[in-house]
């Protein structure tokens, strides 16, 4: 240390900046793991267990699932787990009358258990953070902020909003898609921007769902019915920029309105429950993972659309790989900063993140427009992998998040 460097008044393995979803999972993962760890978070904790905070619904695959029973987490999440056996995919044209286009996946074709499960993020949030509270190892700091962070060649030192210095041997960005500490340290993001808004409301109907999902593909984007608990289903919306901010300030009666004629008849009468919320979408992907002591997870590396409900999974599917890399150098006595360490998490992950931000941006693109020569292409595509077993299996494995090179915490093994 310098002469006149300050001494840390906190000191951990990692500090991790963000504790939102992925931050949280990564902090608990470590800790489970024998490391030990700081998440900073800008937000306050009550705030965010708020019914206004974020209305949205994580559909979680059965890898993710593992990971969570395996972090301890899925004990609290099972009551509000809504198991989803099938997913119906139709041409928003099937309402116009039209040749109906469609794809059916159904959870017996590969087995016996759901292919995903619905969670609304308020219960993702309230578990984690209760099981952050209870981790050894762990310390939470919210809301706090990270002011600068200064990366040496033996750790980091985090100079904390409220003048204490917290030091690690690596810092993780866990901050978002607007990560601060991505863009702080140098690392480059590709991406765009859609013209399009997500909507997102919950909607309680007369008729059971039948643990079915529907996506219907309309003009504007995406039109998605997610089941959850108790007769109610999460809606994401896909919807033309321009066009979101009528729909935000409609009268609740034409919001339902509007709502119901995109929805259809299928579950009876279908109301909107709750507040409307509405996120800008776009793909946005970090070129390196990785910098001398800081590694990137979840959507500060990688945002994709909502189209395939995968972005929390791919978050969980890094921090399974990152948290198993880190502990298992550190068993080795490995520095876990040195960049050969990481490195192996960069490659581990960078590459598939990549894949799916790309059939994400396809499919958005082929399927959210109304033109006639692209119908017919998709039409094609859908009827295809509906005609097709071995490729139905093969897109629902994949959705299980359960292909590839998977992580112990992925496979529901300890660290
Ligand atoms: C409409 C919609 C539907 C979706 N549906 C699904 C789905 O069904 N399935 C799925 O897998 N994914 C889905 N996603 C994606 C998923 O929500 C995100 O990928 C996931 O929430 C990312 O989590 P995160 O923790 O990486 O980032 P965030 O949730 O953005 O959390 C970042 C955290 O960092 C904190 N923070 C930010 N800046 C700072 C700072 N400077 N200092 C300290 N803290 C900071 C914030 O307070 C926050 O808690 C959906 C996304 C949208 C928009």
């Amino acid at each position: 240390m310098e002469p006149n460097e300050q001494q840390p008044d906190l000191n951990a393995d990692v500090v991790i900046v963000g504790g939102g979803l992925v931050g949280a999972t990564l902090g608990l993962a470590l800790c489970q793991g024998g490391l030990t760890a700081i998440i900073i978070d800008a937000g306050d904790p009550k705030t965010a267990l708020g019914a206004e905070f974020d209305g949205r619904a994580s559909s979680v695959a059965l890898a993710s699932c593992r990971m969570l029973d395996q972090l301890g987490v899925w004990r609290d999440l099972a009551p509000d787990a809504q198991p989803v056996t099938d997913i119906v995919v139709s041409d928003g044209r099937v309402r116009d009358g039209a040749a109906p286009l469609f794809l059916h996946f159904d959870h017996e074709e590969i087995g016996e258990e759901p292919l995903f499960h619905m969670l609304e993020n308020r219960h993702l949030r309230a578990a984690l953070q209760t099981a952050v509270s209870e981790a050894p190892g762990l310390t939470l700091l919210a809301p706090q902020t990270a002011e600068t962070i200064e990366y040496g060649p033996q750790g980091v030192r985090v100079a904390l909003g409220d003048g204490r210095v917290a030091s690690a041997r690596l810092c993780v960005a866990a901050d978002g898609r607007n990560s601060r500490v991505r863009d702080g340290a140098g690392l480059k993001t590709m991406g765009w921007a859609y013209d399009q808004w997500g909507i997102v409301a919950t909607v309680a109907h007369e008729e059971p769902h039948g643990n079915v999902a529907h996506e219907y593909f309309l003009p504007s984007g995406p039109f998605a019915i997610l089941p959850l608990t108790d007769n109610r289903s999460s809606l994401v919306w896909t919807e033309d920029k321009d066009q979101t901010p009528a729909f935000l300030s409609m009268s609740d009666h034409d919001f339902n309105a509007a709502m119901r004629d995109r929805f259809g008849p299928f579950l009876g009468d279908a109301q909107v429950v709750g507040p409307r919320w509405s996120y800008p979408l776009g793909l946005q992907l970090a070129h390196d993972y990785i910098a001398p002591r800081l590694a990137l997870v979840g959507d500060a590396a990688h945002a994709i659309h909502p189209i395939a409900g995968q972005g929390f999974n791919m978050g969980l599917r890094d921090v399974a790989a990152l948290s198993e890399v880190l502990i298992d150098a550190a068993r080795l006595g490995l520095d876990i900063g040195a960049t050969d360490v990481l490195a192996r998490y960069q490659t581990w992950r960078r590459f598939d993140n990549v894949m799916l931000a790309g059939v994400t941006d396809v499919l958005n693109r082929l399927f959210s427009n109304d033109i006639g020569p692209l119908r017919v292409v998709r039409g094609l595509g859908l009827g295809l992998v509906n005609q097709i077993g071995p490729l139905r299996r093969f897109f629902m494995s994949q959705a299980g998040g359960a292909s590839g090179d998977l992580p112990r915490l992925l496979r529901g093994e300890p660290l």
